[in-house]
């Protein structure tokens, strides 16, 4: 029974069961802390109304979906296929917002208006899509959202900034006078006004987001009845890490909404977004040490789960904890929050031809050596964080290693399986 960290009930023992059961490599979710993070959302202070939209991206497994929408929550999909997918777990489409990239043609557009008709909420995020959309919004007595791109963002790195004018989401502030016109041509008025500044931004810049939205509101906005502050709740994965204060950001939107209403008469709903925060630190992927290796620089361990298990070393300098349990999981050989347990070094390497296939990564991509306890070959090594943006964003079929398991560890403490391994056959199965 050995607690791999503070925050998670997720243990060596399930761990080992897990690699046993499902093979390896398995990602496993810790149902207890995605409960806990989604009514930390749904309880954070607000002034006239809250709605938590999980971003679906960062992880779309129909069973957590499920589990996410009966914990209260809303979505928040990235494209037509998450609304399908979500519809598919058994979410009403009046609960999804759909803010996209897409600008939906042909068979598409079809199948959008057939959804918006069956109660899915869209925010316009180009001129284009205003345009595509208008017409089609004013006919059927729908209301479009607006994403404003502030101009201002800030995020874990330059990839994950999507508010600054180096990124391309939503209608800039230079283009509402356009985006105004359109509306008042065509009778259409915006009710929700949201932005989303980029992913694990600093505090700080969320609280200016706050202020700057409600301002962009006051000035442009009159007909706006909800405030979307988009996503972007920093979690902490590694120690020494900070995450976002939920209840403080919570007591400061509401401190502001009520503001707001003092000097415009005006109440505005409340929505947030957050896909990281829900997640992340919930999902842990179960791999096994098959091989080791040294350089004249460093040592190396390899795992039978790499980058196409957790591609954010990879894509962002991303830091993960990592576990190691032996192979029976009645000893935590290591943890990333016991220094004690530290007497050796390694670069946590991946079974991928590719030279950045590593787990420990510094932010230009060469490898660097973590600290650790030693570990054996056939020893489980586990990589904590993995829950957002691994499962939903791995580059899975490269070397033509087969997508991972997902497997539920239950507040009962219960291992289930939510998602197979593919088969070699499935990797196949369109080509021609
Ligand atoms: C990705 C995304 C989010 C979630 O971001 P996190 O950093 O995972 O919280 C929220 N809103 C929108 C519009 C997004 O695209």
């Amino acid at each position: 029974m050995n607690i791999l960290n503070d925050f998670s009930k997720f243990n060596s023992e399930a761990a080992a069961l897990a690699a046993e059961t499902y093979g390896t490599p398995v990602y496993v979710y810790d149902e207890a802390l995605i409960l806990e993070r989604c009514r930390e959302c749904t309880e954070m202070p607000e002034a006239y109304g809250l709605i938590v939209r999980y971003a679906m991206k960062a992880n779309s497994n129909r069973t957590l979906l499920k589990l996410i929408t009966n914990a209260g929550l809303h979505l928040d999909a990235s494209s037509l296929n998450e609304v399908v997918r979500a519809g598919l777990a058994g979410v009403a489409y009046d609960k999804i917002m759909l803010t996209t990239q897409e600008v939906h043609t042909g068979e598409d557009r079809k199948k959008l208006e057939d959804l918006l008709l069956s109660g899915l909420r869209y925010n316009a995020c180009s001129l284009t899509q205003l345009h595509h959309i208008g017409g089609f919004a004013k006919a059927n007595n729908i209301d479009v959202g607006i994403r404003v791109h502030p101009g201002i963002g800030s995020g874990e790195s330059a990839t994950r900034n999507t508010g600054d004018d180096y990124s391309c989401f939503g209608i800039h502030l230079s283009d509402l006078p356009a985006a105004h016109k359109f509306a008042a041509e065509n009778g259409i008025k915006f009710k929700h006004i949201h932005v989303h500044i980029g992913s694990g931004a600093d505090t700080k810049m969320w609280r200016q987001n706050i202020d700057l939205l409600l301002d962009i509101i006051e000035n442009h906005f009159p007909d706006a009845d909800t405030v979307c502050f988009g996503g972007g709740l920093k979690e902490a994965r590694m120690p020494g890490e900070y995450a976002a204060d939920v209840p403080l950001l919570g007591s400061y939107a509401k401190m502001q909404i009520e503001d707001f209403y003092k000097k415009t008469g005006r109440k505005l709903k409340m929505e947030i977004e957050p896909g990281t925060y829900i997640t992340a630190n919930a999902g842990y992927a179960v791999t096994r040490l098959i091989d080791k290796k040294k350089t004249a620089r460093s040592n190396f361990v390899i795992t039978d789960g790499g980058m196409e298990i957790n591609s954010r070393p990879l894509l962002y300098g991303s830091k993960h904890p990592v576990y190691i349990v032996s192979y029976d999981g009645t000893r935590v050989i290591s943890s990333e929050f016991d220094e004690a347990k530290h007497d050796f070094e390694a670069v946590v390497a991946g079974k991928c031809c590719e030279s950045g296939d590593c787990q420990t990564l510094d932010m230009d991509g060469h490898a660097v050596a973590r600290a650790m306890g030693e570990p054996k070959v056939d020893d489980l090594l586990i990589i904590g964080g993995v829950g957002a943006y691994c499962s939903s964003m791995s580059p899975y079929n490269y070397n033509s290693h087969p997508q991972a398991p997902e497997v539920l560890f239950t507040t009962k403490g219960k291992l289930e399986l939510i998602r197979k391994r593919q088969t070699l056959e499935q990797m196949l199965e369109n080509e021609i």
